[in-house]
């Protein structure tokens, strides 16, 4: 393929690129913008492939990784659960930090790229921030996809000094960039950016440990964005445009990202990088403060339940972890239709952090096919609560808990709520009275207007169903 060929092919790359993240802002677009997506991937890896830059010798590597690389993800995408994806886009973004990392260290040492002056200096310079990126990123996600996967626990590790540490980490990361940019030869470079390297790694790990639970949503968009910067940072490295312009996109939309869910959480961005938030001023998560929910808990059944959806004529449901673990979503459609051939105005409140990763709540209800114009953000109907008479709050915890209200010494104090305790009824369909992510005891459960559906969300659901129909 010629020069221009592959030029004119990532440019057509790019602006499907863009337009797929076009349509992936909104569900109805979002078939067309995954479609762009996968056609711009296959074109700019065709244009890499048999692009200018590769010589006939290397297509067999090239094409032996790409089926190793290829089998993995297909095998990965047939066997991961939904409620898994989050680990596995977490695992993915670490990838491409190691990437990052591997593509620096190999540019570094190529014997066939022979720099002089400022371009050597703007060569190494790259390299360097590339390695520092994609290290971070690399560590982090592995951290991230310990915490979301329950291998490693949800409290915040919260060394003493822990500002100051990455602080001098820093420095000693300017430092010794300072040295590699002067080291003599290859071998002279070599110790600086390494040592760099570690920190960056340790760097990492501390950054995602010392998160607190209920703010890892915002670590894991913020690692999406950091993927992309690592992925631009390789294609500096490798004088690729497309991958840097693909990267900015997924590193600039991740910026954003982290912004929406920062303030969707009420939480200062800067704060929540430096670690630690969410710890309720350094208390473990579960033993936060000091209104203790007090009372009992009411339990219902789920005949009961029908009784009260068929009475209704407003009914709000919120959808949570729950309802992905249990797969509940398609009975929970089924529900809603039945109740809307009824008269029943229903519709979702989604919190912006529901479940595990951004917009996971909008792809199960969609996946169900419920309709896009009943599913609305938490702003859109926080304040219709009062008007509605049942809250169906089903496998949600930490979203609906009203601590985060009114206790200023919880570990989500702050956080913005689905008011679901301001309707006429909620009922909580959960299997037990364990916490959520956050590790917070929820008072809503002991609040009088509040009944609990204990169960697996699908089961109970069904049976609702039942008793619906009878
Ligand atoms: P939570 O984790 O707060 O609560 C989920 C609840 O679902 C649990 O209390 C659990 O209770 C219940 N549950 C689990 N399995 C079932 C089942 N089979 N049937 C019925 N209920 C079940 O989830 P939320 O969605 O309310 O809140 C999300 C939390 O995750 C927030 O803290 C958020 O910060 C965090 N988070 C979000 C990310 C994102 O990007 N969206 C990423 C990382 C973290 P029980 O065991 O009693 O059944």
């Amino acid at each position: 393929m010629s020069e221009s060929l592959a030029t004119v092919s990532y440019i057509g790359a790019t602006i499907l690129f863009i337009l797929s993240l076009g349509g992936l802002s909104n569900p109805e677009t979002s078939r067309r913008g995954n479609l762009y997506g996968m056609i711009g991937m296959a074109l700019a890896v065709l244009a890499t492939v048999f692009g200018p830059r590769v010589t006939m010798s290397g297509i067999p590597w090239i094409i032996g990784a790409m089926v190793v690389g290829g089998s993995v993800g297909i095998y990965a995408a047939r066997v991961v659960k939904m409620t898994q994806m989050p680990e596995l886009v977490a695992l993915m973004h670490s990838l491409v930090g190691l990437a990052a990392c591997l593509v620096g260290f190999a540019s570094y040492i190529d014997p066939s790229v022979q720099l002089a002056g400022a371009e050597k200096a703007i060569h190494e310079m790259e390299i360097y921030i590339g390695i520092l990126i994609g290290a971070v990123t690399f560590s982090g996600s592995i951290i991230a996809f310990g915490k979301l996967s329950g291998k490693i626990g949800g409290k915040p590790l919260l060394l003493p000094a822990r500002h100051l540490m990455n602080l001098v980490g820093l420095l000693i990361v300017i430092f010794f960039g300072w040295q590699f940019l002067h080291a003599e030869s290859v071998s002279a470079g070599m110790m600086p950016l390494i040592v760099m390297t570690v920190i960056a790694l340790l760097f990492g790990i501390h950054m995602v440990m010392a998160i607190g639970g209920a703010d890892m949503p915002v670590v894991v968009s913020m690692l999406n964005s950091y993927s992309g910067w690592a992925a631009a940072a390789t294609g500096f490295m490798l004088n690729n445009d497309l991958l840097i312009v693909t990267g900015a996109l997924v590193g600039s939309s991740g910026a954003i990202l982290s912004y929406i869910m920062c303030r969707a959480m009420a939480r200062n961005f800067i704060s929540v990088i430096a670690g630690g938030f969410g710890t309720g001023g350094g208390a473990p998560a579960a033993a936060s403060g000091d209104a203790q929910p007090a009372g009992e808990v009411v339990a219902i059944s789920a005949a009961e339940t029908a009784e009260l959806l068929r009475e209704a004529r407003n009914v709000i449901i919120v959808p949570g972890y729950g309802m992905a673990v249990a797969q509940a979503q398609h009975t929970v459609n089924e529900i809603t239709q039945y109740l809307r051939e009824q008269g029943v105005n229903v519709r979702f409140g989604i919190h912006p952090v529901a479940g595990r990763m951004p917009g996971h709540m909008n792809v199960l209800l969609a996946e169900a096919r419920v309709p896009y114009d009943i599913v609305m953000e938490m702003d859109e109907l926080n304040e219709d609560f009062p008007d509605t008479d049942v809250a169906m709050v089903i496998g949600a915890n930490d979203i609906v808990n009203p601590s985060a209200q009114d206790d200023p010494n919880s570990p989500i104090a702050g956080m913005p709520v689905l008011e679901v305790w301001k309707a006429k009824t909620s009922i909580v369909m959960k299997r037990s009275m364990a916490s959520g992510y956050a590790g917070v005891d929820n008072p809503l459960f002991y609040k009088d207007n509040n009944r609990m559906l204990f169960g697996d969300a699908k089961k109970m659901l069904e049976e609702v169903f039942v008793a619906l129909k009878a």
